[in-house]
């Protein structure tokens, strides 16, 4: 196995000129790199991967060198220890990757084309030119690129150009900063600019296969929200331009290289008179992420991998601070409690998940790290509970002095911590090693003790799990006064509990707000008391109440039978995010029920009771005028409706689908995936599947492509899905960046499940070699263990990925997901009858 030395120790890099001169037509790259900088010891070492180095040159004589593959590595002696300038000459492939230097391509009217773009992040730089790619190596970079040009193409790189000479584009130097935000880009481009305040260009690039005014909402989210950075943080932004890139192959969601932010295109890209209230707001926090980015983690930039939680964590949270400033109206912080809160606390609650801040031994390791849950949303989350505890003014002027520290230079967690409580008056860093450092969460039971109000905190586990004795410091929130602000003990005594509820007045709750990183379980006095009340309660509040009976259901803590009946409680609720909580209970429980037995008959009864009278309420198509929840609410209800196989919304949605039949992308996109999945589900044929599929491939409309997958995949058919199947590897028509997707469908679809199965465990060799050098490439694992729910399944499971346990990078994820697997196994067995029983009592 390799072994994870820091070559910066070795060498430290000042200043890159980096030629590259790449041929599309041939896949051939040549590079020329010369690097100066310092060297610490004779013998050094330089990243690279797949390069072929024909020379290596120190100061201008040639040195002797050692590729060595297995540590991506050019080791090189030197005479002497001190300055030098190297210069490396090499040759290498344009590869189909998705990391590096790699094509991404797309058609116009059916003529194929293609765009260059790079993925340096995280240790992909070496692929394109040699060099210390460690984030803490900052150097400067003048970057001069040549290509097989022709006309009407544009170049793009994280500085302006400042010359063109013998068909070589020469870029101005960067500031000083990492190699994995190193960028560029070319192509046939068009784009939309405009200029901030303060005078930073600002632009939006994409090919013109989108119509120009699906650039639009990114740019203006992009201006307003540096804007809004650059008084927030009260720090310039550093660079002379920002532009955003969408690029027609992606893996990640985007990447923010400095100056130079690329995209997938779902992402940046959308059609302003017909795209979904959600759909915008995932856009506009995407780019908010990739722009609070150009500071933290590109201007101040976290010291070794091990940080990256720091970059994460921060960007996660800074998306909602920014979008909720730009578009107040959208209430940006809902979202983050239907996305990122149940994210966080569903992977957290399986032992063994890794903790937000952690060792990295292993090259592969490092892009495992990039847990979603864990490190992007629990992440947020802890700096939305830091947020809470400082206040914006500490939060900002600790910031600003964050960033005068560092500037050009790199950090650590404890760094910020030190700022952030310097600002506050407040050790921040006690509190969140406790968040930071332990993996899980804990369960805070209320509970009235003979006649005393008891809270006690312990470890929280979905499936099984191993009490630990870890504790917590955390931040209660509660709407007693008298209990502590912050609960650092196993157990804490508030006193007379009749005392306190008649001096209060009102039900007694802790996380008020659902701000810190834990659930609660309240005595049955104490819940019976919240629901008598909740209608008090705002929107989160009681989402938070739904999503923590559900997370203790989950975890076997409450029983799922006993929370059924309360689905009824909250089905005719006005708020968006409360039908999110509602439904994702309610989702929960098909897991109980075989397909087209009668407890399915029985859930879908029940599904009916809760969305009818809401789809009376709001129709099926969406209204002028509206409010945001209405329109939100709306594709919950609908989904519910066709879930129960309600016969009028089945007939509704058949009749808006003939309606609009010559015009499918034009219908509205708040419903279109549930139009369409009817249609393909009731009324499909393989006619209307081989028109789909080709408008699919033929759409450059990212959320139509999203609603056709949904439909796609919900077929009926097995011969159709048969023939899905066979496109999962034919890139011209689901590009691997969007493979996941199309695999998730099917496998959650019961009669595609088999199917999706096979395929990925007979091609798993393929799906490795097309995906598997990319963070994404875990998320796979990830997606079965989310929809496995039976002994046999667990059984294959097992069978299939325990052999690869030692595979590095797979390691933790196959772990946890088998215990995943096996907790809901255990639950389905445990619960099944009492849970059927409750339903059928209801319907
Ligand atoms: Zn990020």
């Amino acid at each position: 196995m390799a072994e994870l030395t820091r070559f910066y120790n070795m060498f430290q890099p000042t200043h890159y000129n980096i030629f590259l001169d790449i041929n599309r037509e041939s896949k051939q790259i040549t590079g020329q790199t010369e690097i100066t900088g310092d060297a610490q010891t004779q013998e050094i070492a330089l990243h690279q991967k797949g390069l072929k180095v024909s020379k290596v040159q120190a100061d201008g004589s040639d040195v002797s060198f050692i590729t060595d593959n297995e540590n991506e590595a050019i080791r090189i002696k030197l005479a002497d220890t001190g300055m030098v300038t190297l210069k490396v000459d090499y040759t290498a492939q344009l590869t189909d990757s998705m990391m590096g230097i790699y094509p991404s391509y797309y058609e116009i009217d059916g003529e194929k084309k293609q765009i260059i773009g790079t993925q340096f992040e995280t240790t992909f730089a070496r692929q394109a030119f040699p060099g210390i790619d460690e984030p803490e190596a900052k150097a400067t970079f003048d970057l001069a690129i040549k290509f097989d040009e022709h006309a009407g193409e544009t170049i793009l790189s994280n500085m302006p150009e400042i010359k063109t000479e013998n068909g070589v584009h020469y870029f101005d130097t960067t500031v000083k900063m990492s190699t994995y935000l190193i960028a560029f880009a070319f192509g046939e481009l068009q784009s939309k600019l405009t200029e901030t305040k303060s005078g930073v260009q600002v632009g939006v690039f994409a090919t013109k296969a989108h119509k120009a005014n699906e650039l639009d909402f990114a740019l203006d989210i992009a201006k307003r929200a540096i804007e809004f950075y650059e008084d927030f943080y009260q720090t310039p932004y550093p660079l002379p331009h920002s532009w955003q890139l969408a690029l027609p192959d992606f893996s990640a969601g985007a990447m923010e290289n400095w100056g130079l932010v690329t995209y997938r295109e779902a992402y940046l890209l959308l059609d302003p008179d017909n795209t979904a209230l959600d759909m915008k707001q995932v856009v506009a926090t995407v780019i908010t992420h990739e722009l609070a980015h150009q500071w933290f983690g590109d201007l101040v930039t976290m010291q070794w991998w091990d940080d990256l939680w720091l970059n994460e964590s921060f960007a996660n949270m800074m998306e909602y601070v920014s979008v909720d400033a730009l578009e107040p109206d959208w209430h940006i912080w809902e979202l983050f409690q239907t996305s990122e809160a149940p994210a966080a606390l569903q992977r957290d609650a399986t032992d063994g998940v890794q903790s937000v801040h952690v060792q990295v031994n292993n090259p592969a390791e490092i892009d495992a790290l990039f847990d979603g849950a864990i490190v992007y949303a629990k992440g947020a989350r802890m700096l939305v509970m830091v947020r809470a505890l400082i206040g914006d003014d500490a939060l900002r002027l600790g910031l600003k002095n964050y960033f005068a520290a560092h500037q050009y230079g790199n950090a650590t967690g404890a760094n910020l911590w030190q700022a952030l409580g310097d600002a506050a008056g407040i050790n921040v860093g006690t509190i969140m090693e406790s968040w930071l450092e332990q993996p899980g969460y804990p369960v805070v039971s209320a509970k009235i003790v003979n006649g005393r109000l008891v809270l006690s905190q312990k470890q929280f586990f979905i499936g099984e799990g191993k009490q630990s004795g870890r504790i917590w410091q955390i931040p209660l929130n509660a709407n007693y006064e008298n209990a502590p602000r912050i609960m650092d003990q196993a157990e804490v005594d508030l006193g007379d509990y009749a005392a306190l509820r008649e001096q209060n007045g009102k039900p007694f709750r802790v996380n008020v707000g659902n701000d810190s990183h834990f659930i609660v379980s309240y005595d049955k006095v104490l819940l019976d008391d919240i629901l008598e009340n909740v209608n008090q309660l705002d929107a989160i509040d009681q989402l938070q109440l739904l999503q923590d009976l559900r997370l203790l259901a989950e975890g076997n803590q409450i029983s799922y039978a006993t929370i059924v009946p309360l689905l009824n409680k909250f089905s005719e609720s006005q708020f968006s995010i409360v039908n999110d909580a509602l439904y994702r209970l309610a989702g929960d429980l098909k897991k109980f029920v075989q397909v087209a037995s009668s407890e399915e008959k029985n859930l879908q009864k029940l599904f009916d009771q809760l969305s009818a009278n809401q789809v009376q309420r709001l129709g099926w198509l969406p209204k002028t005028g509206e409010t945001n929840d209405d329109q939100l609410t709306r594709p919950y209800v609908l989904n519910a409706a066709l879930y129960a196989k309600n016969a009028d919304s089945i007939a509704k949605a058949h009749e808006i689908f003939i309606e609009n039949k010559d015009q499918l992308e034009a219908l509205s996109a708040d419903i279109r995936a549930f139009i369409l999945s009817n249609e393909v589900k009731n009324f499909g044929d393989e006619q209307l599947f081989d028109r789909l599929l080709r408008e699919y491939q033929k759409t450059s409309n990212p959320s139509y492509k999203v609603d056709i997958t949904r439909a796609l995949t919900a077929t009926t058919d097995s011969a159709l899905i048969d023939k899905l199947v066979t496109k999962f590897e034919d890139a011209n028509t689901i590009k691997p960046q969007d493979l996941r997707a199309w695999f998730r469908g099917v496998l959650a679809n019961p009669v595609g499940e088999q199917a999706a199965w096979d395929w990925i465990r007979n091609d798993w060799q393929w799906l490795e070699d097309t995906v598997g050098g990319d963070m994404e490439f875990t998320t796979y694992i990830t997606v079965i263990s989310g929809i496995f729910h039976t002994a046999a399944r667990l059984q294959e499971f097992k069978q299939f990925f325990e052999p690869k346990l030692n595979t590095p990078g797979l390691t933790r994820e196959i772990q946890m997901d088998i215990k995943v697997i096996e907790g809901r196994v255990q639950l389905v067995e445990d619960e099944g009858i009492a849970v059927n029983k409750a339903i059928e009592s209801l319907v």
